[in-house]
């Protein structure tokens, strides 16, 4: 089973990514993580890779598709969730290509949905404990007692620098730019389905393990 899932940050698409790893024993290939992990084996391609980026430039498509060959090849059959590829038509195209050589298909394409708005607030309301970690919310989960953790009673409190609603925004806005091109390539193929992203994680777990399920 090979599945691209698509998701804006902060919709929890990493959770979704590790369940469908532990139940179906799919694994998670991630360009960026494949690059980097490429780069720091001295193998010949990483030692390519390493010159084109320590160059400024791209990596090309082709070495992409290659490297995600390989993990196809390495996986030894087990199903593959691939992350941040691809993001163009042409890309999208190659894999295609590149899977029939090898007499396979991309069986689901999943995006999360958001409503936007929403998502924003979600994101940019976050803080948490700065001695235990504990999460909270400006709106909708503040510490019981004002100003103290619930489980350990620190004062202090952190919030991530990005987590402000500019942020978010222009995260979501790259994020739209990057899938905007490849959701038609994909639903004319037949192969999108859309899960409710603002759901809850288990009831979001559920909608792409029916849809997984019903292939
Ligand atoms: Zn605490």
């Amino acid at each position: 089973m090979i599945v691209i899932l698509l998701g804006p940050p902060g919709a929890g698409k990493g959770t979704q990514a590790k369940r469908l790893e532990e139940k179906y024993g799919l694994v998670q290939l991630s360009t960026g993580d494949m690059l980097r992990a490429e780069r720091k084996s001295g193998s010949a391609l990483g030692r390519k890779v390493q010159a084109i980026m320590d160059a400024g430039q791209l990596v090309s498509d082709d070495i992409i598709i290659d490297m995600i060959a390989d993990r196809i090849d390495r996986a030894g059959g087990k199903g593959l969730i691939l992350d941040g590829f691809p993001r163009t038509v042409p890309q999208a195209e190659a894999l295609d290509r590149m899977l029939a050589a090898k007499g396979q298909t991309l069986d689901r394409v999943i995006e999360m949905t958001v409503d936007e708005k929403a998502l924003i607030e979600r994101i940019a309301g976050r803080f948490s404990c700065a001695r235990c970690g504990a999460s909270y919310h400006d709106r909708n989960h503040r510490p019981k007692a004002e100003g103290v953790c619930d489980s350990c009673g620190s004062h202090e409190f952190t919030r991530r620098a990005d987590d402000n609603p500019e942020s978010v925004k222009t995260r979501l806005d790259a994020y739209r730019r990057q899938t905007a091109p490849i959701l038609p390539y994909y639903r004319d193929k037949g192969i999108l389905r859309q899960v409710d992203g603002m759901a809850d994680m288990d009831s979001v777990t559920r909608q792409i393990e029916t849809i997984l399920n019903s292939q």
